[in-house]
């Protein structure tokens, strides 16, 4: 068989699994209310979590920015690329998160390649949340040394496999905030055993920037973590800061290094400045728009008091991201399916990207979200629940 012949089976197989991702297709800014596929419908699947990928301070500012800058970056940021405003916005960011020193990335995904391919070698290792987004386990892969999953969230077991190591450098790397889940990683407790058995915490709060803490600086704020050598921390800033791109911070030395090696960071073109100008406008409302994050604070309060189901139910989480556990792929889908006749979009996750056994829908809330958003999802769901035969 030829090679396409073989893919074009696989695809097949895809298809009759019912596992063909497929893509929807966007009709206007990213937002609450978006019309997709040619439909208005109320959505509750972006990660826009302050509603701010489509405001005016953001998009004035991204245009003032190219007047001033011009579009592309024109090089790489170590031959001519890194402009005036990628500095501005990395001295910003590392202000904000508490972390002596910060480095911009294109993307998230490419921050999380970057930092245990450029850290770690063959006589080192990873320990790593089973739940963890797949960027953080392909690392592994670029940085050619073994990686060690702990199940979720389960201290006791990474701390095990932590004083049975006989690695030279450890990094244990987990989401802050995970992003099928809602749930939140110990930081405390995980930072406590990194101290004790000399490892590094690298932590991925691309749901908690913006969101988590008074004043949205992420999952360290939350916890009250001050400037500490042992912690890592990554963010985008395609989620809730609403414009594109992400971030690592961490101490002076640790960002020296990275600029030295990360590969990801060097062998590609700077992200166009004018993005650095949206998301320095972005970082002002997160700052000082704290009635965002009470009011989504609302809204994911909201949602949980009053979403009473017999036949699914919540999963335990306090954040934007509010999973629906259903269980069965088909019922999942079918779930999804009849929501979407109703004009709401939830999507349906099913394994591979969960465990099997647990699809789920994943409803994320975003400040842009009004309380008759959320009644209306209620009152779907419920009427769902009486009228889908098991
Ligand atoms: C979205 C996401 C990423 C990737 O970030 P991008 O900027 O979209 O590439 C990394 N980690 C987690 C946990 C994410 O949810």
């Amino acid at each position: 068989m030829s090679l396409l012949q073989e893919l074009q089976t696989e695809l097949d197989e895809r298809a009759q699994a019912g596992l063909t991702r497929r893509r929807r297709l966007l009709q206007s800014p990213q937002s609450a209310h978006i019309r997709a596929d040619n439909q208005h419908v109320l959505s509750f699947c972006s990660n826009d979590y302050l509603g701010l990928a489509n405001h005016p301070a953001l998009i004035a500012a991204m245009q003032q920015g190219a007047a001033e800058a011009g579009v592309g970056a024109g090089a790489s940021h170590l031959i001519t690329g890194h402009h005036q405003l990628h500095q501005e916005l990395e001295v910003a960011l590392a202000a904000f998160v508490g972390l002596p020193a910060a480095l911009l990335f294109s993307t998230g995904y490419m921050a999380n390649l970057a930092v245990a391919a450029a850290l770690l070698g063959r006589d080192d290792a990873i320990f790593a949340d089973k739940l963890n987004h797949a960027s953080l386990n392909d690392t592994a892969v670029l940085a050619r040394t073994s990686l060690h999953r702990y199940p979720h969230n389960d201290i006791a077991v990474l701390e095990k496999m932590l004083a049975s190591s006989s690695a030279k450098r450890k990094l244990v790397l987990a989401d802050a905030v995970f992003s099928m889940d809602g749930d939140i990683a110990p930081v405390p407790e995980m930072l406590a055993l990194c101290e004790r058995y000399d490892a590094y915490l690298m932590l991925d709060d691309a749901h908690g920037f913006g969101v988590l803490g008074k004043q949205g600086s992420g999952i360290l704020e939350h916890f009250n973590v001050g400037s500490n050598d042992r912690v890592i921390y990554m963010a985008t800033l395609g989620k809730a800061v609403g414009v594109a791109g992400a971030f690592v911070a961490g101490s002076q030395v640790l960002i020296d290094y990275l600029l030295q090696q990360a590969r990801t960071y060097i062998y590609t073109t700077a992200s166009p400045p004018a993005i650095s100008a949206a998301v320095l406008a972005s970082l002002q409302i997160i700052k000082n728009e704290t009635d965002r994050r009470s009011h989504l604070n609302k809204m994911i309060q909201y949602l949980r008091d009053e979403l009473q189901l017999t036949r699914w139910h919540l999963m335990p989480s306090s954040t934007a991201i509010q999973p629906l556990m259903v269980g069965h792929n088909e019922e999942a889908l079918r779930l999804s399916e009849y929501l979407l006749t109703k004009g709401i979009l939830v999507p349906a996750i099913r394994p591979p990207t969960v465990p099997k056994g647990t699809a789920r829908l994943r409803i994320s809330l975003s400040a842009a979200h009004t309380l008759a958003d959320i009644k209306q999802l209620i009152d779907a769901l419920k009427e769902a629940e009486r009228e889908l035969a098991v």
